[in-house]
């Protein structure tokens, strides 16, 4: 599931051969992903020039020269490939058309964007720009991670009195927007704190520390996912997923990364979702 650092990744992928640009042609193959889409989406898409190319949450939202957005999830498996663009160097041929090509835009500088998505859990959609905000995937959604409205004051006031794991806290879009499974883990870390610790329960500057560790994981993220966007684009034009290096996630049972900690890292099971941590780092 791509989280914020992957959809960004994705986002500035798709920048040079997208933003400032006009669709030349837009192709939709079928009628629905996750839900069904727009009215005529490729006839409203066709012509249009895209004006902005930007991010809320683990969305990508494209402002239009048509006064309308469209609105990007890639849900689970959803995949942005590039080809026909130059890239670098590099020069991607366009592929034979894959059988889960759903949205085909051939942008006007040469470039073929493709929304491919095999399980569909992705969605699209394509609403009045002025109202986009208002959303129904959008209008809930907490502040930014990297936004001025997300600091400390922000932070301590949502988590005041809270009487769930700090792990739920973090992970309610809500309170803040695109923060997922994998980099709340990796946040929460970084913190020294449990994820079963209650989040009304944190000290004024445990809560004013996770404010930077956010950032500073998820900008880390995004680096890690630009470096591999170099390398892989080159490689066969697909965006967004690269390896990471993570301390926690997914390494049950590994030691523990921190100097001089002979701890293994645990997993707990919280509202379905598997919480890594090391018991002896993370009170
Ligand atoms: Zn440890």
């Amino acid at each position: 599931m791509p989280e914020l650092p992957e959809v960004e990744t994705v986002r500035r992928g798709l920048l040079p051969v997208m933003e400032g640009q006009q669709i030349l042609q837009a192709a939709v193959n079928r009628p629905d992903l996750r839900w069904p889409l727009p009215d005529r989406m490729a006839e409203r898409l066709t012509g249009a020039r895209v004006l902005a190319l930007r991010r809320r949450s683990k969305y990508i939202l494209a402002d239009l020269s048509t006064d309308e957005t469209l609105i990007i999830h890639l849900g689970m498996s959803g995949r942005m490939l590039i080809s026909g663009g130059v890239v670098g160097a590099f020069h991607h041929e366009h592929p034979a058309p894959g059988k889960h090509d759903h949205v085909v835009l051939e942008m006007e500088g040469g470039a073929r964007v493709t929304f491919n998505d095999a399980r569909r859990f992705g969605a699209m959609d394509l609403i009045a720009t002025a109202g986009a905000d208002a959303h129904p995937l959008l209008a809930a959604l907490g502040p930014e991670p990297f936004g001025n409205d997300f600091d400390e004051i922000y932070l301590a006031g949502v988590l005041a009195g809270r009487r769930t794991p700090i792990k739920s806290a973090l992970l309610d879009q809500r309170l803040i927007a695109g923060l997922g499974n994998i980099y709340v883990c990796e946040v929460l870390f970084r913190a020294g704190l449990a994820p079963q610790r209650l989040a009304g329960a944190l000290t004024q500057l445990q809560t004013a520390q996770l404010v930077p560790i956010i950032r500073d994981v998820l900008a880390e993220a995004i680096e890690a996912g630009g470096s591999s966007l170099r390398d892989h684009r080159q490689t066969n034009g697909e965006l967004g997923y690269f390896q990471h290096n993570f301390r926690v996630y997914g390494r049950e049972g590994q030691p523990c990364a921190t100097p001089g900690c002979d701890a293994m890292i645990a997993r707990v099971v919280q509202s379905g979702r598997s919480s890594f941590y090391c018991p002896s780092c993370q009170r």
